[in-house]
């Protein structure tokens, strides 16, 4: 029988998993997660301000797969695609007829110089956590100390996942400042962005939207500000300084070091694959997600990476996988994008929905609209008593 071995239990590897197990094709199928939960990737943010709970966004994989899945709960060291083998860290090594490798992202520091030390990354379930208590630990000191830096926050970057940080640290912060008796008119939260653009990605109007909501609730946004150097409790724009106890680094996402530690020809851990998402000279392998450069026909240049565009190359690669044990042709990854959500606390946000041209939405039914979003992640990956216990 072959064996297809998939990669990281995030949103592209849950999701190939589903479709493989589905078709009830005679293959063993092995999932491998350095974790034993699925974690939602799209809703760290709020763990990280501490609006929701680890067990809120996460759920187990045995729970999860289809029967018959073989779960391997170990750390991924490296592929090597000429002996078709993947290196574990404890269980050796696994041979693998087909791979669908779906290891995902990690923190983009781009080798500012302090940020990997200062800077606290949202990237997973401990990123997240470490930087709930670094956030509630700061603000608590502040009776002790009375440094002001210890009121202060800087989000680094205005990209999607700062901006949805900021929004839940907006609707937070009144009850942290009466929980902790903080003097209000003292936090300070700035937000420092290299280019001239907050989420670039969204029409100008819902921008503009977003960010007079955050500024209304004392967020001061320094755009053209890149970021030269982040020192303990300072960051560093040329001769700028910012300076806060608390600093988030959220500018930007790479793939997993797999990638580059397995020798893949690779930019930011990520590899430029064939239409079909399978890596050159290699049909048996696909790439899926964070790790994989899909060039999008239209624009010649790479898809952005989110959660629903790796779902939806999940879909192709695990088609393709069938389509190969079946001895047919693959086809070629075609995307369509439903549409955007960026939350601004659980109660407002932005949203272009594309399905229906470019609807443009904004406020609290954004807050709805991604709460729907999010359950529909849940039940699609697991089930529905898990979704109803993650609310
Ligand atoms: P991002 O690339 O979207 O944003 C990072 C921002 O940091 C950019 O605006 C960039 O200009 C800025 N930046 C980079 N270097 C800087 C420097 N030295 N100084 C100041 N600013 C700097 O990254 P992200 O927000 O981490 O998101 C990662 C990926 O995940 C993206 O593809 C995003 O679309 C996706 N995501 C999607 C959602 C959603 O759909 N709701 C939520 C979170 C993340």
């Amino acid at each position: 029988m072959k064996t297809v071995v998939i990669l990281g239990a995030g949103y592209g590897g849950m999701r190939a998993v589903k479709r493989l197990a589905h078709a009830k094709t005679a293959v063993r199928l092995v999932l491998v997660n350095q974790n034993p939960y699925h974690y939602e990737s799209t809703q760290l943010h709020q763990v990280a301000v501490g609006t929701k709970e680890p067990e809120d966004i996460t759920f187990d994989i045995r729970k999860a797969v289809p029967k018959g899945v073989e779960v391997i709960i170990d750390r991924v060291i490296s592929v090597d695609q000429d002996s078709k083998t993947v290196n574990l860290s404890r269980s050796g090594s696994l041979g693998y007829d087909y791979l669908i490798n779906a290891l995902g992202f990690e923190s983009e520091t781009f080798g500012i110089k302090g940020a990997e030390e200062n800077g606290l990354p949202l990237v997973d379930l401990d990123t997240a956590l470490a930087a709930r208590r670094h956030l509630e630990g700061t603000l608590e000191g502040y009776r002790q100390t009375k440094d002001e830096n210890d009121l202060h926050i800087v989000v680094c970057g205005a990209g999607f996942t700062s901006i949805e940080y900021l929004g839940e640290l907006v609707h937070r912060m009144p009850s942290l400042v009466s929980r902790y008796g903080l003097p209000a008119d003292k936090i300070k939260i700035d937000c420092v962005e290299a280019s001239g653009k907050i989420l670039p990605m969204f029409s100008q109007d819902l921008v503009q939207w977003a960010v007079t909501y955050l500024e209304k609730r004392g967020v001061v946004f320094h755009v053209s500000t890149p970021i030269t150097e982040v020192r303990p409790g300072i960051v560093m724009s040329n001769d700028q300084e910012f300076t806060a106890n608390t600093i988030i680094w959220t500018t930007g996402v790479r793939g997993s070091h797999v990638i580059a530690d397995s020798g893949y020809n690779e930019k930011r851990n990520r590899v430029i694959v064939q239409k079909d998402l399978s890596v050159e000279g290699h049909p048996e392998e696909f790439l899926v997600g964070d790790i994989s450069a899909v060039p999008d026909p239209q624009t010649g240049r790479p898809y952005p990476t989110t959660g629903q565009i790796s779902v939806a190359e999940a879909d192709t690669a695990a088609a393709n996988v069938l389509a190969r044990l079946a001895g047919k042709e693959p086809r070629a990854f075609a995307f369509k994008s439903v549409g955007t959500v960026c939350s601004l606390g659980p109660h407002a946000g932005v949203a272009e929905i594309d399905k229906l041209g470019k609807w443009k939405l904004k406020g609290s039914i954004v807050g709805v609209l991604k709460k729907i979003v999010n359950d529909r992640s849940v039940f699609e990956l697991s089930d529905l008593r898990t979704m109803l216990e993650s609310n």
